[in-house]
């Protein structure tokens, strides 16, 4: 071997073990790269400057590569104010809806939590980033393994993935202490509500197109309560057919 090659080499061999390092410090540490920057801009300007202070959220969305989530034509705008597209007329949400909804849900590390819409798995990563113990349904079938595709490789292998409507919840894993519902039904899916555990907390917009409120929905006492957050616009839910709900 010359000497070229020899430097060649012994370079490839530093940087593998600096790959194998990083992977293996966990997460969190894997996803130093050269959006950190931009991340944390949208954590000060879009989330903290609009009134989200739960130090989970806020440090799981500083974390967590967003733009490793959308197609790679939208890596540079992927820290932007708005949601973005990512296939098959399904976008994800606009990254304060990720948080509002996220600190909404008032968890505690290792609580369970359902979401309903998959999406590109953005939200579901946020979640577990802040310690919970993620159960995630999607009924397009090739969304739901496009998100399992990006979630591995970053090491969310323990969330649980479904393909499948999401209505009717995961019952086998019920109750959960948390549901966090992406897509708007124009009423709450009664299976939902009642797989919600006791004292467990629901975020889900809920309206007909264009006329969507963000509401909360708190289960106490076996009864459930009911207040608005905030309007909004989400992608609608629909049956495996492509009914709205
Ligand atoms: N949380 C996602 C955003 C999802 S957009 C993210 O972080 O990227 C809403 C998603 O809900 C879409 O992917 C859509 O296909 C899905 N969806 C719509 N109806 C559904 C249903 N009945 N069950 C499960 N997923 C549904």
């Amino acid at each position: 071997m010359n000497v070229i090659t020899h430097i060649a080499v012994q370079h490839a061999i530093i940087r593998l073990l600096a790959a194998i390092a990083i992977l293996a410090s966990g997460p969190s540490q894997a996803l130093a790269d050269r959006f950190a920057d931009q991340r944390r801009q949208m954590v000060e300007q879009q989330i903290r400057a609009r009134g989200i202070t739960d130090a989970r959220v806020l440090a799981a969305m500083a974390s967590v590569p967003r733009h490793l989530f959308v197609p790679p034509h939208l890596w540079d705008v992927a820290y932007r104010d708005t949601p973005l597209p990512i296939g098959h007329d399904q976008t994800i949400s606009q990254p304060y809806i990720v948080a509002l909804m996220s600190q909404s849900l008032a968890v505690q590390p290792g609580d369970r939590v359902l979401e309903i819409g998959t999406g590109s798995g953005y939200q579901a990563a946020v979640l577990a980033q802040m310690g919970l113990s993620v159960f995630s349904i999607e009924i397009v079938p090739q969304l739901g393994r496009q998100a399992k595709t990006s979630l591995q490789p970053l090491g969310y292998d323990g969330i649980h993935l479904k393909i499948g409507d999401g209505y009717q919840g995961w019952p086998e894993h019920a109750p959960f202490e948390a549901i966090i519902v992406t897509c708007a039904p124009t009423r709450v899916p009664e299976p939902l509500k009642a797989q919600l555990a006791e004292g467990g907390r629901m975020v889900i917009p809920v309206g007909k197109r264009h006329f969507q409120q963000l509401v909360l929905l708190t289960k106490k006492r076996g009864r459930i309560e009911q207040e608005k957050i905030v309007d909004v616009r989400f992608v609608p839910m629909v049956d495996e057919r492509g009914r709205v709900y």
